[in-house]
């Protein structure tokens, strides 16, 4: 039996090691709240709280296989011609989401942008082993952002949607296009009726021949064949926020229209990753 000094010799340092990690000043405030948190660290879904973090409204169970929304969804039953396989959003965009997506986009806070790329990606990862489930060696060939007009560009002086891209391409080691360009600048959606807004997205997006011919050039051997034995491209458009989708089917649209154009043999696959579904 161990004498009471060596018991001691045992657990003192064991002790002495657990008191100061407690009074250490390894606290820190969490990035969204401010609030003291033993836990927080620098970056990403780590920098929160416990409270902030339980506050995050993943999207985990999907009713429309299309939006990837979580209730039933009248748009994508009434949009006639869905140029994309599916959009995948991490989580739903309620009043925390929009006060965190505000802080990002209207006032420059670029230390929340880990935090909503790791938001992203793991919705990336949900859709990869989603797609992965139903195709075999499924991969992604391209991330390509939903772009801003000039006019938000200068507002703003970044392209949300392009930095999330940014983020997704380099964690999952994609490359990045900036292939799409919108031809005029559209009104703040958020104020429009439905019918507006789709009229308002129609040819809002074009796609150069020589960019495409560029991009396709950039991209690495084709690994995956359509069902006639044709090889399909993959294709990841990135926005913030998906409301009607008509936006990132406009997008989808013009990526479709440049590949018949220029015959390819197959048409894209396109995907729509977005961090909110509203
Ligand atoms: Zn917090
Ligand atoms: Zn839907």
């Amino acid at each position: 039996m161990p004498s009471f000094w060596t018991l001691l010799h045992q657990t003192l340092p064991k002790a002495i090691h657990s008191l100061t990690a407690l009074l250490a000043p390894s606290t820190r405030t969490c990035l969204m709240c401010g609030s003291l948190s033993r836990h927080a660290a620098d970056d990403g879904l780590s920098a929160l709280c416990r409270d902030c973090k339980h506050a995050i409204p993943w999207i985990r169970v999907i009713h429309c296989p299309v939006c990837g929304r979580a209730e039933r969804c009248p748009d994508c039953l009434r949009r006639e011609d869905t140029a994309f396989i599916c959009n995948r959003s991490a989580v739903r965009y309620n009043p925390l989401i929009r006060e965190w997506l505000a802080l990002y986009k209207y006032r420059g806070h670029e230390a929340i942008a880990p935090l909503l790329g790791e938001m992203l990606f793991t919705a990336y990862q949900r859709l990869v082993k989603e797609m992965s489930g139903r195709t075999e060696a499924f991969s992604i060939d391209v991330v390509i952002p939903v772009p801003v007009s000039e006019q938000r560009l200068l507002e703003r002086g970044f392209n949300q949607a392009e930095r999330l891209a940014a983020m997704i391409a380099e964690r999952s080691g994609l490359p990045l296009f900036n292939l799409l360009k919108r031809t005029r600048h559209s009104e703040k959606q958020s104020f429009k009726t439905r019918g507006a807004r789709l009229r308002d997205s129609e040819h809002l997006f074009t796609v150069d021949d020589t960019r495409l011919a560029a991009m396709l050039r950039g991209l690495s051997d084709l690994h995956t064949k359509d069902p006639a034995g044709h090889s399909r491209r993959r294709v990841l458009i990135v926005d913030d926020i998906y409301t009607t989708g008509s936006t990132v089917n406009a997008c989808a649209q013009a990526v479709e229209e440049a590949f018949r154009r220029n015959r390819l043999a197959a048409g894209p696959e396109i995907y729509i990753l977005t961090l909110a579904r509203s």
